[in-house]
């Protein structure tokens, strides 16, 4: 299983941060990409930084015969459309487009010349933004480090 998150917190091309959503979804679903799944969407107040606005924020599942750093690199082109701009780590964006499990792999690199890809996602275990909506679309799901469910894992952060 392929998953991907998507977050947003400004309007940008595309409009409000659910309007970047849903069309992030349309894009997503093209050419060598199929989306399977994708879960509800949820309003959470942001991560790391907090003067910013809330995000919206999904999980979709995706299938594709694309490398991950191929995906990786079309989820780049689809957050250049969008109106995204690099700039403060957790900073607000009009969209965040991650890969947070790519069929199991435990992977870090990078392509030639191209961006980081750390696989399973480094940021899975704290941030109940991802897996509240991997537990609705896909219950089955286990971590590829430590095969707990993520519900488990939503149990854990919420104890803490
Ligand atoms: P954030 O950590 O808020 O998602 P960015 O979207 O700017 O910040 O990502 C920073 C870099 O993280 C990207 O340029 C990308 O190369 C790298 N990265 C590493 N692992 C992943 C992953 N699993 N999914 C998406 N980006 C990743
Ligand atoms: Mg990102």
């Amino acid at each position: 299983m392929i998953l991907i998150a998507l977050g947003s917190n400004i309007n940008g091309p595309w409009g409000s941060p659910r309007e970047t959503l849903a069309r992030a979804i349309t894009e997503l679903n093209r050419g060598p990409v199929r989306i399977a799944r994708v879960s509800s969407l949820i309003v959470t107040a942001p991560f790391g930084r907090k003067n910013q606005p809330d995000f919206a924020n999904a999980v979709a599942s995706v299938e594709t015969h694309l490398s991950p750093i191929s995906l990786l690199a079309r989820l780049h082109v689809i957050e250049r459309n969008a109106g995204r701009k690099r700039g403060l780590r957790w900073g607000p964006r009009t969209l965040d487009l991650d890969i947070l499990d790519y069929h199991g792999l435990i992977f870090t690199g990078r392509g030639i010349g191209k961006a980081s890809l750390t696989l399973p996602h480094a940021g899975i275990a704290d941030r109940s933004f991802v897996l509240a909506p991997i537990a609705e679309i896909a219950p089955r799901w286990r971590h590829p480090r430590t095969h707990q469910s993520a519900k488990a894992m939503l149990a854990r952060l919420n104890q803490n």
